[in-house]
């Protein structure tokens, strides 16, 4: 990852402070992005560094297009390139579909759906033009097999796929790769507040009998930015422990 340059959306903290660390470890130079945690963000920048690796952080809620716009230009006119774009930001508003309100779902599908949309629209032009380019979206085993209490988050990540498989066709002349990694139940902040009986009732749903740590996401996200996945695009990569089998 030598030279390239990298931007991990929801890089504060969890999957996406993972995935930052491991493409920043491997040479990239990576933009730390984050909407309200400055200080967490800083501190991965600063954990990077002292790695001796190179990274910035950059402040933009994905769900405001205007931002990612105003985003990527910041990107381009210090770097004047993208070449890999993970778009990890993301929320939950879990409720069972009797009582999920409509801003419970606007919201989600806003920042995990419309996030992701907002970023590929405004840097697709850059990658096209370099001929070159890794688009890694982060979706869900709920986007795969659905969740009962996640209607909203489901529907975001299932949307994610469709995305994903749609302009990995539209870019894939220019050598443009777009996939997207369907984690399964990884411990980080998102999933901290579960019952401890919940959560051993997810560990009995995976085959491998433990739940996944943020690194397993990084190890893949590294594998598909890198020049060892050229030829893959438009797929969907279960890291899950076997849970979507
Ligand atoms: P997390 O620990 O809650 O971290 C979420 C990250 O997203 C934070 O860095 C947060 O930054 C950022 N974020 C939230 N809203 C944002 C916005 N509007 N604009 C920019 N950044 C925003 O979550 P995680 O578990 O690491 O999840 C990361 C991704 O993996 C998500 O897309 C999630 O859906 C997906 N995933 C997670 C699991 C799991 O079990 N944990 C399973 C499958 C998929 P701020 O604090 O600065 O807002």
């Amino acid at each position: 990852m030598e030279g390239k340059i990298a931007l991990v959306t929801g890089a504060s903290r969890g999957i996406g402070s993972a995935i930052a660390q491991k493409l920043a470890a491997a040479g990239a130079t990576v933009i730390v992005n984050y909407s309200g945690s400055e200080a967490k963000a800083q501190e991965v920048v600063e954990k990077i560094k002292a790695a001796g690796g190179n990274a910035v952080a950059m402040k933009c809620d994905v769900s405001d297009f205007g931002a990612c716009k105003e985003l990527a230009d910041a990107i381009l006119k210090e770097f004047g390139r993208l070449d890999v774009l993970v778009n990890n930001a993301g929320i939950t508003k879990d409720g069972l579909i009797m009582k999920m309100t409509e801003s419970d779902f606007d919201q989600v599908i806003a920042i995990n759906l419309k996030g992701t949309f907002n970023m590929i629209q405004n840097f697709s032009r850059t990658f096209l033009k370099q001929r070159s380019g890794k688009i890694i979206n982060i979706s869900s085993v709920s986007g795969v097999m659905g969740n009962a209490g996640q209607a909203n988050y489901s529907a975001s990540k299932a949307g994610i796929i469709g995305l994903t498989k749609s302009v990995a066709r539209e870019l894939a002349s220019r050598h443009v790769c777009v996939n997207a990694i369907a984690p399964g139940f990884v411990e980080t902040d998102m999933t901290d507040n579960m019952p401890q009986a919940a959560k051993d009732g997810m560990t009995q749903m995976i085959p491998m009998g433990r739940l996944g740590a943020p690194e397993d996401i990084a190890n893949a996200a590294l594998f598909l930015a890198s020049d060892a996945a050229d030829y893959i695009t438009g797929q969907v990569l279960c890291v899950d422990g076997g849970m979507a089998i």
